[in-house]
């Protein structure tokens, strides 16, 4: 795990304003900040764990757990009955632009076929 401060460590700690939906010890979700869809909510874990190639065995229930704060954030903003999409890029390839594991939530419209172009 990388000591490194990121953009996203340092919303953890309160040093860069965010609109924060949930927080506690574990994970921390905050309205990301070029919505893509009507909810766009970033879901991180508090500690830094860069991309998915560096989760460890010992974060199986943190990453779980990351699935249950999605699932309530979704029931929150309503849109748990129409659904909505799940997503985490991963590197360059997946275009992943900050280096702090998150987990997007983003409905509150139909989002279409998953890739494009
Ligand atoms: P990625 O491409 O790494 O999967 O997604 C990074 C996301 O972080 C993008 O959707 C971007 O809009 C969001 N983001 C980047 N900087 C900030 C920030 O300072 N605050 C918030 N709330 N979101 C950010």
């Amino acid at each position: 795990m990388s000591n490194e401060e990121t953009l996203f460590s340092k919303i953890v700690k309160g040093e860069i304003p965010a609109d924060i939906l949930f927080q506690d010890d574990r994970v921390t979700a905050f309205r990301d900040i070029n919505p893509q869809a009507p909810t766009h909510i970033l879901i991180i874990p508090n500690k830094i764990i860069p991309t998915v190639n560096d989760i460890g065995e010992t974060d199986e229930a943190l990453i779980g757990y990351m699935f249950i704060v999605a699932r309530n954030l979704a029931k929150e903003e309503g849109i748990a009955e129409d659904g909505y999409r799940l997503l985490i890029n991963c590197g360059s390839h997946g275009h992943q632009e900050v280096y702090h594991l998150h987990m997007h939530l983003v409905g509150g419209r139909p989002l279409g076929r998953m890739l494009k172009g």
